[in-house]
């Protein structure tokens, strides 16, 4: 397969046309066969349901070529799972598992000349999305809805070496107790908006939420989970229910505890604890951990003993089992690892 005429390395977090997506759509009742096309544009009623009332869910995971040059894609019956989730809460009809990843390896396959090269530390950004189709203007789910799934080529996501964040504890909520913070709905994103706006205008890199309901215990920044750890070498990932589950999350604390031997724990984590903790990171599908130099809290600012340069000593190892797992360079535990 020849690939595209790309300098790799350079690309940055993106969208560009690539050439085959994926689409489906749900009719009385049912799915259709769907498959691939080439038109990049989606043609709806002005009134459709996600237009009016932002139904619509999605899901993020990156193709990408392993060491002996296999194209493979991480833990996507995750994605498919928690898709599924994600749809229910937003009285959506689930697209079935079964398809949701065959229509993955297909789209994947399809634009394989997308797939960056190994060493590039490029990827294949992964987006399958549903929407509601149809028209709606009293309140009530869509009647007809669409499953895609788009790919983009992603760079590296430390491209200039890495550089911890710093991050403002947020004056704004992220996700309500008992609202949709479980489930990857764009309305959550809509929302953050002017609160990264704001955090980037004052010159920090991301928000710190903590619950809305007491503003009292860590739960995420917009789009990635916290991971920390603790002075005694614990690994300690906030456990919350307006948290959006992170594969990268829940695969890093399965990582700690079976590759590195390290004792990993999901519990709530007052605010009150973060300044006592040895290391910081954010993990999600993009950066896998992005590590956290600093919090500013109203005036009070907590550096991490790790530093403003680089990674702290375990952020550091988890990262590299796991982008070691992911690459082929680490046997993976079964079924984390699907070759398209
Ligand atoms: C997607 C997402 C994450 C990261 O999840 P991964 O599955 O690890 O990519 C974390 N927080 C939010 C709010 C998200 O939408």
């Amino acid at each position: 397969m020849e690939k595209k005429n790309i300098d790799w390395g350079s690309l940055g977090f993106g969208y560009q046309t690539t050439d085959y997506r994926y689409v489906a759509n749900f009719k009385n009742g049912a799915w259709d066969e769907g498959g691939l096309t080439t038109d990049s544009n989606i043609v709806m009623n002005e009134c459709a349901g996600v237009l009016q009332y932002a139904q619509t869910v999605f899901e993020g995971m990156k193709a990408y070529t392993t060491e002996d040059g296999r194209t493979v894609v991480f833990r996507p019956d995750l994605n498919a799972e928690r898709m599924e989730n994600s749809a229910r809460r937003l009285e959506m009809p689930v697209f079935p598992k079964e398809r949701f990843l065959e229509a993955v390896k297909e789209t994947v396959r399809a634009n394989e000349a997308w797939v960056p090269p190994y060493g590039t530390g490029a990827s294949l950004y992964i987006r399958p999305y549903m929407f509601g189709s149809s028209p709606v203007i009293g309140v009530k789910p869509a009647e007809e809805y669409q499953f895609r799934i788009l790919v983009t080529p992603v760079g590296p996501y430390f491209k200039g070496g890495i550089k911890p964040l710093t991050l403002k504890v947020s004056d704004f909520d992220r996700a309500a107790p008992h609202g949709t913070g479980h489930i990857k709905a764009g309305l959550n994103y809509a929302m953050s908006l002017h609160a990264i706006v704001t955090a980037h205008e004052e010159g920090y890199d991301e928000n710190m939420y903590l619950d809305a309901g007491t503003r009292t215990f860590v739960e995420e920044t917009g789009g990635a989970n916290f991971l920390f750890v603790t002075k005694d070498g614990t690994v300690v990932t906030p456990k919350s229910n307006s948290i959006l589950p992170s594969i990268t999350r829940r695969s890093l604390i399965y990582v700690a505890q079976h590759y590195l031997g390290l004792k990993a724990e999901e519990r709530e984590i007052p605010f009150e604890e973060v300044k006592d903790m040895a290391e910081c990171g954010l993990c999600g599908t993009a950066a896998v951990i992005s590590p956290v130099g600093r919090i500013d809290n109203h005036g009070e600012t907590i550096l991490f003993p790790s530093g403003m340069t680089e990674m702290g000593p375990i952020t550091k190892k988890l990262y590299e089992t796991l982008t070691g797992i992911q690459m082929g360079r680490i046997e993976a535990p079964e079924g984390w690892i699907v070759e398209v």
